[in-house]
Parts: C-alpha cells; sequence; structure tokens
C-alpha cells in the first residue's frame, strides 16, 4: 500500500469531518427493500474507526441511475434502517448532498455522529466530474477519505475532484481491494493463472490482451471459449449450438498467436456438456470437442476432462484470478465445472497453497452458488471497477488517492 494514502496518512482526525465516498449502490426489490447489505457492511470498519478517532463522518454515495434529477426511487433514505444495523447507531439522514441542508446539518453535528446524504447521482455535475460541484460537495469538510473502489473507473466529481480539494486517503475497504489486486495481478507470486469464462469474447478483448501479457496459463472457458475453439479448427461449433462469434474468430487466433510469443500458456476445452435445449435439467451429455455432433445441441459446460486439466494447471500455480462462469451456472447441472473448479482453488486456497482473487459482476454470484464466497483470499464486489484493474487500466478514483 505504500503507493497510496490510507487512514494512517491523515493525522489527528479528532473534531475533524470527513467526507466518506462509499459505495452504498445495494440491490433492492420493489418495496424498496435492500436485498443484499454487502456493500454496506463492506464499509462499516472504515466508519467505526473514524468514528473512533474523533471524526464527524458525512457519508455520500451513489444509488442506481436517477439520471441527474431527483428520484425518490433512488433516494438513499431506503438504505438508512440497513446501515444503522450495520453500525449499531442512529444515522442522520440529510435531503439532499449539497447546499444549505447539508451545511446546517454539519454545523449541527456532534463528534461521533454520522451522517448520510442524498444521493450525489441527483446531480448531473456528479457524472460529469464537475469541479464546482465537488467544490459545494466539500464546503464545511476537512478531510475526504474514498472506500468506492467499485465505482474508481468512473471520474466523476465525488471520485475525483473532491478527493483533490481536500486532504485525502483510501478507506480500509479500498485499502483491502487494491492490496488484494495488486497481490493478484500487479505483484503476483508466480506461477499465475487467469480463469476467463463469461458469454462474449467481443466484451473481454482488452481483458484478453492484457492477461497474455502478465499471465502464465489463461484458462478460456464459458460461452467465449467456443470462439476460440473454433479458431483452432474445432468442427461443428457454430451460431445454432453455441457463442461462437464469426467475426472474431481472426482477433480469436491473434490472440492464441501473441500469447505464444508472450510464453503465455492457453487452456482451452477439451471436452463440452451439450444439452438439447437451454434450460435446467435439459437432457444432456459429454463430448469430446474433436467429436461434436452436428445436432444442434448446445454447449452449455466444460466437461470432466476439461476441469480434471483445469486442476492439474491450477497445481503448479501459486495465483488464481478469474472473471466469468466457466459455463451456463444459473441453470443445473451446467454449474457443475464452475462449481468444481471454484470448489477445488477454495481448497488450495485454504491450505495456503494459492492466493486467489475474483471478482465482476455474475463471478460473484457463480462462486455463491459454488459456496466459495468466504473461500477464496479476495472477492471483489466491484464488477466494472475490476475488470478494469484486470485490463491494465488506470482507475482515475484509485489514482487520484497516490501519495
Ligand atoms: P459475462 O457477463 O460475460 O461474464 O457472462 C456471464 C454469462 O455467461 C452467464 O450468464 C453465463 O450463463 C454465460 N455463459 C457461460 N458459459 C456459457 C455457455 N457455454 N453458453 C452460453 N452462455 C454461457
Amino acid at each position: 500500500m505504500s503507493e497510496y494514502k490510507t487512514i494512517d496518512d491523515l493525522g489527528d482526525l479528532n473534531g475533524k469531518v470527513v467526507m466518506l465516498r462509499a459505495d452504498l449502490n445495494v440491490p433492492m426489490n420493489e418495496n424498496f427493500q435492500v436485498t443484499n447489505t454487502a456493500r454496506i457492511i463492506r464499509t462499516v470498519p472504515t466508519i467505526k474507526e473514524l468514528i473512533s478517532k474523533g471524526a464527524k463522518v458525512v457519508i455520500t454515495s451513489h444509488l442506481g441511475r436517477p439520471e441527474g434529477k431527483g428520484d425518490m426511487a433512488n433516494s438513499l433514505t431506503h438504505i438508512v434502517k440497513d446501515l444503522e444495523k450495520a453500525l449499531n447507531k442512529k444515522v442522520i439522514f440529510v435531503d439532499d448532498c449539497i447546499g444549505p441542508h447539508v451545511e446546517e446539518a454539519i454545523k449541527h453535528m456532534k463528534s461521533d455522529e454520522v451522517l448520510l446524504l442524498e444521493n450525489l447521482r441527483f446531480y448531473k455535475e456528479e457524472s460529469k466530474g464537475d469541479e464546482n460541484f465537488a467544490q459545494k460537495l466539500v464546503k464545511n469538510v476537512d478531510v475526504y477519505v474514498s472506500d468506492a473502489f467499485s465505482t474508481a473507473h468512473r471520474a466523476h466529481a465525488s471520485m475525483v475532484a473532491a478527493a483533490r480539494l481536500r486532504p485525502s486517503s483510501c478507506g480500509r475497504l479500498m485499502e483491502e481491494e487494491i492490496n488484494a489486486l495488486t497481490k493478484g495481478l500487479n505483484n503476483p507470486e508466480r506461477p499465475l493463472m487467469a480463469i476467463v469464462g463469461g458469454s462474449k469474447v467481443s466484451t473481454k478483448l482488452d481483458l484478453l490482451n492484457n492477461l497474455i501479457k502478465k499471465v502464465d496459463k489463461l484458462v478460456i472457458s464459458g460461452g467465449m471459449a467456443h470462439t476460440f475453439m473454433s479458431a483452432s479448427g474445432i468442427k461443428n461449433v457454430n451460431e445454432k449450438n453455441s457463442l461462437v462469434q464469426p467475426d472474431m474468430l481472426d482477433t480469436a487466433a491473434e490472440i492464441m498467436k501473441a500469447a505464444k510469443a508472450n510464453g503465455c500458456k492457453i487452456i482451452l476445452p477439451q471436452d463440452v456438456v451439450i444439452a438439447e435445449e437451454f434450460k435446467a435439467e435439459a437432457k444432456h451429455e459429454t463430448v469430446d470437442v474433436n467429436n461434436i455432433p452436428d445436432n444442434g445441441w448446445s454447449m452449455l459446460d466444460v466437461g470432466t476432462k476439461t476441469i480434471a486439466a483445469i486442476k492439474t494447471e491450477l497445481d503448479e500455480c501459486k495465483t488464481l484470478v478469474w472473471n466469468g462462469p466457466l459455463g451456463v451456472f444459473e441453470m443445473k447441472p451446467f454449474d457443475t465445472a464452475t462449481n468444481e473448479v471454484a470448489q477445488y482453488a477454495a481448497q488450495l486456497t485454504e491450505q495456503g497453497k494459492i492466493v486467489s482473487v475474483a471478482g465482476g459482476g455474475d463471478t460473484v454470484s457463480a462462486l455463491a452458488n459454488a459456496k466459495v464466497e468466504n473461500k477464496f483470499t479476495y472477492i471483489s464486489t466491484a464488477g466494472g471497477a475490476f475488470l478494469e484493474w484486470m485490463e491494465g487500466k488506470e482507475l482515475p478514483g484509485v489514482a487520484v488517492l497516490k501519495k
């Protein structure tokens, strides 16, 4: 963490007003009840630490996509109860994030109190990274702390401009996230394996191009493997039975060539599970990739030989980074490969043999489905930001917190 500022670099916080940019963008049901409190819970250690240091904590966040105007469906009032429960203390809600109501509330705040301000994205200036808006956000604020790693790929006003206007640092969650991703990809113990699955090659080109420069072994699975299989000359991989992208065949071939030149071993499926229909419990069988029948059955998972090959390759590795499921994990039994490899990686992690880092949208649900969500070294709940980090891009909301 030596590269980034932490709470330890902020000096005495006693009596100071600290703006915490959190990511409280939690999922809710139609009755505005929070259905997953993970993002709230994970920022609690930072809030508690700031309180214990005598700071007055003012929490800001976005929720949903209100497109620059007030919209009660996306009001942060809906999360107050869950935040209070997680903190075990009262939270004072202010119905704006800038302006007189906020100024008044901050003026009357006592040490050890917590304010939660209304959704930042009720103002279009937030997403534009507007400097004047950032000035308004930090008015009456002494110090800025960010725990919103999952928004760090956006140069929004509260993420970047506000951080520049005050002494600033990472919160503990941001620190944890940066440390884990650095261990996973920037400064890993080798050999390093990446598993990339999911649906389409076209959405993961930057990711693949960065990984072939950094990792020793790259497992390509899920729907995106179909384009690579076809580009390697495997027969009967077509648009009827797979997610092959014919316009990406040349790109896939170039990626494989570049990987070879970089000394990165690409591991493709050796067998696949094909199903008569695209639905749970559909009639299915496992076939060798050199024996895929031309009967229109969909390729929904990778087979036992591929699972065993991935495990053997992983045995030789010290670090694993993972994005994307190996098959259609939402439908049983096509979650088998994802579950087996995830459980094996969890076991190696528990035995201290590997560092395992995973993240990005569906990966979190896929690993939860495999019941390993607490058994990896780190699972990032950041979707886009995690992917951009894996793509090798600098995230503006992280870069601004450099020493
Ligand atoms: P992504 O958002 O690109 O990581 O893709 C995740 C999605 O890929 C999940 O919804 C999976 O069901 C889907 N997926 C994985 N393997 C396959 C496959 N063999 N065929 C179709 N979809 C797949």
